[in-house]
């Protein structure tokens, strides 16, 4: 059975409207310090989707963007501020936040870069040092 169902998401003020199809890449909590310097939270929860599944239905002027490191463009709305996704180009794959997107079945599969956690987490999913080997960090996990 393919599950090609779709769920809205918005920014904080709801000028900035969009859409994830399908299902995604990865799902997770990251515990690294951009997350929690740019978030303003102590874990980062995403949602990684592989190009087309993402798609900016309104507002997508609004988008601003940073990029601290190649690595990430991280997006917000420029009207309220509120945190949006981040492209991961080298991976190519987009990390919609899981809080934007409130209908999505987020199911979280591993907790990533938890050698920076400064909020430990005792739920049972694996956690790694950095992030997956297939992803060219370790793969080594650690303890809750
Ligand atoms: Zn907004
Ligand atoms: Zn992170």
């Amino acid at each position: 059975m393919s599950d090609t169902k779709t769920y809205s998401g918005s920014c904080f003020c709801g000028a900035v409207q969009i859409t994830v199809t399908g299902e995604p890449a990865a799902m997770g909590y990251c515990h690294c310090e951009s997350c929690r310097r740019w978030s303003a939270g102590p874990v980062n929860a995403f949602t990684l989707w592989p190009p087309g599944a993402v798609k900016i239905m309104q507002g997508a002027d609004l988008l601003a963007s940073y990029s601290k490191t190649p690595t990430s463009h991280r997006k917000w709305c420029k009207t309220c501020g509120g945190h949006v996704l981040t492209e991961h180009p080298t991976m190519g794959l987009t990390d919609v936040y899981a809080a934007v997107i409130p209908d999505f079945p987020y199911k979280p599969g591993v907790h990533v870069h938890y050698q920076e956690a400064v909020l430990r987490i005792h739920d049972g999913v694996p956690k790694l040092k950095d992030v997956p080997k297939e992803m060219g960090g370790s793969g080594i996990g650690l303890s809750e």
